[in-house]
């Protein structure tokens, strides 16, 4: 089939890559006048290392491995330790942070991604799709799926025009060279008090992944600001906070969509964040899009005939997954103190117990680990 995806962003491009892989010919129209590599660093959970070697894009061997993740009060309280390295073994993949870049650029390859083609309409036809960019130029497809954002065009075209809502928290994110004692090992820390959460997680290359996720709005020089809202959370983040500058850093607004039962009708159809948009408490909106094209790839093995049938069970298989991830995620519970009664109940939880449970928890939001397609 003729397959037009909208975006080359790391959702797109894993589809891209599926399709390809399965005979199918794909085309990417993506804004941007080259790949959008910025953006720190993604956290590939085993869920998504899982579908990226379903995908035939297995994850290499750039990134860092995280074989622990803390989180700590800024008071100096553990509060959990997960043992990913117990995920890694109960799932057969493990977890890995991995600048955005590299992991765009891996999944580019070997696809012909047309550059400044903004998606701007579809028009859905009982047998395929019209798809106009920027230059009115117009594509004509069997299928088109809108991988472009949260600010999607296609979505906008084919389901409704609501703009994925915002709330009160950003997160101000970068990746540099920094606090070498977690850069150069393989457990990710987190320290949550009462200005929000620093999260920091080691990226290969000597490289660390860090952020702040804040309730209350920065205007200014946002160094100087984070240096004060966070003095006083221990030691790593004071040595983090010595070494960051404003140019290291770049400010996310956390946003949310309304996830639907339809993504949207005849050939068209959403993935990632233009389907599931939310907040990046749980490090699993990649994930997700990855999920969505692992799935997407598989449903697509339907004659054209039976095309608009297999978009909406892929819509079906996908909306109550990521549904309870985005639950979770609007929720922020990550970026808040935890109440001592809770604290005290995961303190007293043998290691082996966490891991079965966050297993058992990537599990619950997974269609890969769950063979569904
Ligand atoms: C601060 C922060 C930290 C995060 N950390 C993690 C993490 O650790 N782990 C994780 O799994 N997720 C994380 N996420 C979420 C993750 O970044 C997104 O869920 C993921 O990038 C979604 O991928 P996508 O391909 O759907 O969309 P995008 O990555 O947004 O890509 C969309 C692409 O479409 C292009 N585009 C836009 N409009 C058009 C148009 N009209 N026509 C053509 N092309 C268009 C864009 O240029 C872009 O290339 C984080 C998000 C934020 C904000």
């Amino acid at each position: 089939m003729e397959i037009l995806i909208a975006g080359g962003g790391v959702g797109g491009l894993a589809l891209a890559r599926g399709l390809i892989g399965a005979g199918h010919r794909v085309r990417v129209l993506e804004a941007a006048p080259a790949l959008r590599t910025g953006g720190a660093a993604f956290t590939i959970f085993s869920n998504g290392a899982a579908a990226l070697a379903g995908l035939g894009a297995p994850l290499g061997d750039f990134g860092g491995r995280l074989d622990t993740l803390r989180f700590d009060t800024a008071a100096g309280q553990t509060m959990v330790n997960a043992d990913l390295a117990a995920v890694a073994r109960r799932t057969g993949f493990r977890v890995v942070s991995t600048p955005r870049a590299r992991l765009v650029e891996h999944l580019a390859q070997g696809v012909d991604v047309e550059f400044s083609r903004q998606v701007v309409d579809v028009e859905v036809r009982p047998d395929g799709v019209t798809v106009t960019d920027a230059t009115g130029a117009r594509h004509e497809a069997d299928v088109v799926v809108g991988a472009d954002g949260h600010r999607s065009a296609v979505r906008r075209a084919v389901l409704d025009d609501t703009p994925a809502t915002e709330n009160e928290w950003t997160t101000w994110q970068g990746l540099t060279a920094v606090v070498p004692e977690l850069a150069g090992g393989t457990t990710g820390v987190c320290v949550v008090g009462p200005a929000g959460l620093v999260g920091m997680l080691p990226s290969g290359d000597g490289l660390l992944q860090w952020w702040f996720d804040v309730h209350e709005p920065i205007t200014g020089a946002p160094a100087a600001v984070l240096a004060d809202r966070f003095a006083g959370y221990g030691p790593l983040v004071s040595a983090l906070l010595a070494k960051i500058g404003d140019a290291d850093m770049e400010a996310f607004r956390h946003v949310t969509h309304r996830i639907p039962d339809r993504w949207g009708n005849g050939g068209a159809t959403l993935l990632g964040d233009a389907a599931h948009a939310f907040p990046p408490t749980q490090a699993q909106g990649a994930n997700q899009a990855l999920e969505d094209a692992w799935v997407l790839s598989r449903v697509l093995r339907a004659t054209p005939a039976a095309v608009p049938e297999a978009l909406r069970r892929y819509e079906r298989l996908r909306a109550p997954r990521v549904r309870k991830v985005s639950r979770r995620a609007v929720s922020e519970r990550t970026n808040k103190p935890v109440p001592a009664p809770v604290r005290l109940l995961t303190s007293l939880m043998p290691a082996g117990l966490l891991a079965a449970a966050y297993a058992a928890q990537l599990r619950g939001v997974s269609s890969v680990l769950n063979d569904e397609h």
